[in-house]
């Protein structure tokens, strides 16, 4: 029997690749952002949007189709910029956190470069102690468990400010990482421009969390024409325990042997790619492959606030293409559980309660 929308919805779900600033739903945009005395944005052409005018606002906070980068960081850049105060970091990660209990997502690692909070002075420890405030908070309020994947930042000429290109190798955020004591923050990323910025400039900074505590999930074969190239330099230079996005692998056998020989888990992020234009269909991430040659891959959602597609949907998508069923769903949820950066301890507890929720043996 086929799962509907609302199956994939009340389904307990664990997400590894979900942005904290493209995940902040419009309504909590629009509330924290008139709390923090701004009423209006203004656009690159000029255009002023009322935030209180739902419907504009509505229409500027989306990702509708593939446009200049400049535009669609502008949307990141209004979060960003309501996330530049400890107590601004905070509210926005409890506001989320709870949002993902609404959505029935229990276990969340979220993505988020510290340097994009560091524009009014700011230091790492302040920004990531902020983040987990929030993360502390959410959980005592509705049970979602969660943990920080802190990115590597590799677009400050896109969106040239002077603030984002401080750290450019990563090397003061990767220091930061591994000197925080709290068992919350699951590694070290690395996001966004892909075209310009290959794997290897961050090598110096992956390298100082070899052997640590650590897991190391960069993004790699998301974009651009070395996307198979990035996606080998980010298992063989960065020594990646995950791979973002990763999209030429499901059609690539040398890939495929690569990461199962590694142990490298993929986190896919289906209608992101498709919206982004990165895929010309779902078929292309080739995931019934994947599934068949034993890759651990989980389905993510990457930006669901901006692209308007939650994790449910980015299952009811994938599923209605292969017509799968509740056993490919316990199998993906496996799978996130399986790569998530959890003790052995904390993952039984996570399997326990994920079994207890969805009613089926999933540890
Ligand atoms: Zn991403």
């Amino acid at each position: 029997m086929s799962l509907s929308l609302s199956d994939f919805q009340s389904f307990p779900k664990a997400e590894l690749h979900r942005h904290i600033d493209g995940s902040v739903p419009l309504a909590v945009v629009q509330r924290l952002a008139l709390q923090h005395g701004v009423s209006a944005v203004t656009l690159r052409n000029g255009q002023t949007i009322s935030i209180a005018d739902t419907a504009a606002f509505d229409n500027f906070y989306r990702i509708t189709a593939t446009e200049p980068i400049a535009d669609l960081l502008a949307r990141f850049d209004f979060v960003l910029s309501l996330m530049q105060t400890p107590d601004g970091i905070a509210e926005v990660f409890h506001a989320c956190t709870l949002d993902c209990a609404s959505k029935n997502i229990w276990y969340v690692e979220w993505t988020m470069a510290p340097a994009y909070h560091t524009r009014a002075g700011l230091a790492y420890n302040a920004v990531i102690d902020s983040a987990l405030r929030g993360m502390r908070s959410g959980w005592q309020a509705c049970g979602v468990q969660s943990k920080l994947i802190l990115a590597i930042q590799r677009e400050a000429t896109a969106r040239q400010k002077p603030e984002d290109a401080r750290d450019p190798a990563g090397l003061e955020l990767a220091g930061a990482a591994l000197q925080h004591s709290s068992s919350r923050i699951a590694g070290l990323g690395l996001a966004c421009d892909e075209f310009a910025f290959a794997p290897e400039l961050y090598a110096a900074a992956f390298a100082k969390t070899l052997g640590s505590k650590l897991g190391r999930m960069p993004h790699a074969g998301e974009m651009g024409a070395q996307r198979a190239q990035n996606v080998r330099s980010a298992v063989s230079v960065l020594g990646a325990t995950r791979i973002g996005h990763g999209i030429p692998v499901g059609a690539d056998r040398a890939l495929i042997a690569l990461l199962k020989q590694h142990g490298v888990a993929l986190e896919a992020n289906p209608l992101s790619n498709l919206l982004a234009g990165f895929i010309s269909a779902l078929e292309d991430l080739r995931l019934d492959e994947l599934l068949r040659a034993g890759v651990c891959v989980s389905i993510n959602s990457d930006d669901p606030a901006l692209f308007r597609k939650e994790l449910a949907d980015n299952f009811q998508a994938v599923f209605d293409v292969y017509n799968w069923g509740e056993a490919e769903l316990v199998q993906f949820t496996k799978h996130a559980l399986a790569s998530a950066h959890m003790t052995a301890q904390e993952r039984a507890a996570c399997l326990q309660l994920f079994s207890n929720k969805s009613g089926l043996v999933l540890a």
